[in-house]
């Protein structure tokens, strides 16, 4: 049987000699392992597309579920990644904690959207880094079903007051008299006015406008945190893209 997928490249592992297996987040059908033979070699046809962060379009034999390629044809490369090291490292974390959410046969298209419009913004010009990797972090976890609360007291239901945080653990924010009488659970996260309605814009806003808000330094420093432990926190583990990417950006220069 054969089929055409469209789908984002997400991993690409040498197998033996001549044979590849590439992980790819599809619109189709989820996510799929495609045997690729001969897509090592410099000269291949196949070769092209077959490489991490390429959106193609793939024509594949299907064989006791498991999928041959047969034909690809390169859609987006994201070759804009490639030219500065810390956009390279959060286009991976991208793809690995996209690869871990994915599931096989099911309708990922919202994934493989946000996924798509993270590299493309990533890919733009003048963009904000941090900024993106903190919108698709919290997006994420809506798209998953563990979006934070950050409208009232997660643990009491009341609303915030003035001073609040946020608590990873209890999966959103904290008001004061919470986090006092110490019913919050620990670690908890300083967290301001813009960064708080920043979430919740990043989680209730149409899928192309995730970018589309503005927010100071220091607002930007609180969703930063937030967003990036609640990630941690849900997957109970920091990938091995963010480890990488947190180091480089300790020995590069600030921009
Ligand atoms: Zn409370």
């Amino acid at each position: 049987m054969e089929d055409k997928l469209t789908g984002l490249v997400l991993k690409n592992l040498p197998i033996g000699d001549t044979k590849n297996l590439i992980t790819v987040l599809t619109a189709e059908r989820g996510k799929k392992l495609i045997a690729c033979h001969g897509a090592r070699k410099l000269t291949g046809r196949n070769m092209p597309a077959t490489q991490p962060f390429c959106l193609c379009e793939f024509i594949v034999s299907e064989k006791n579920n498991r999928l041959t390629l047969k034909e690809s044809y390169l859609i987006e490369s994201f070759f804009e990644l490639r030219c500065e090291l810390l956009d390279c490292c959060v286009g991976s974390y991208i793809l690995e904690t996209g690869a871990e959410c994915a599931r096989e046969e099911e309708d990922e298209r919202e994934l493989l959207s946000l996924m798509l419009n993270s590299l493309h913004a990533l890919c733009s010009k003048d963009h904000d880094r941090v900024k993106i990797k903190s919108a698709f972090e919290l997006r994420l976890l809506a798209i998953e079903g563990s979006g934070p609360v950050c409208d009232v007291c997660v643990c009491c239901g009341k609303p915030l007051g003035k001073e609040f945080w946020f608590s990873p653990a209890e999966g959103g924010t904290v008001c004061g008299l919470c986090r006092n009488s110490g019913v919050a659970r620990a670690p908890l996260y300083p967290l301001d006015e813009g960064a708080r309605m920043a979430m919740a814009y990043i989680l209730h806003c149409p899928p192309k406008r995730i970018f589309s808000f503005k927010l100071g330094r220091r607002s930007t420093q609180y969703l930063e945190t937030a967003s990036r432990e609640a990630l941690v926190y849900t997957f109970d583990k920091i990938f091995e893209s963010l480890k990488f990417y947190e180091q480089q950006k300790d020995i590069l220069p600030e921009e």
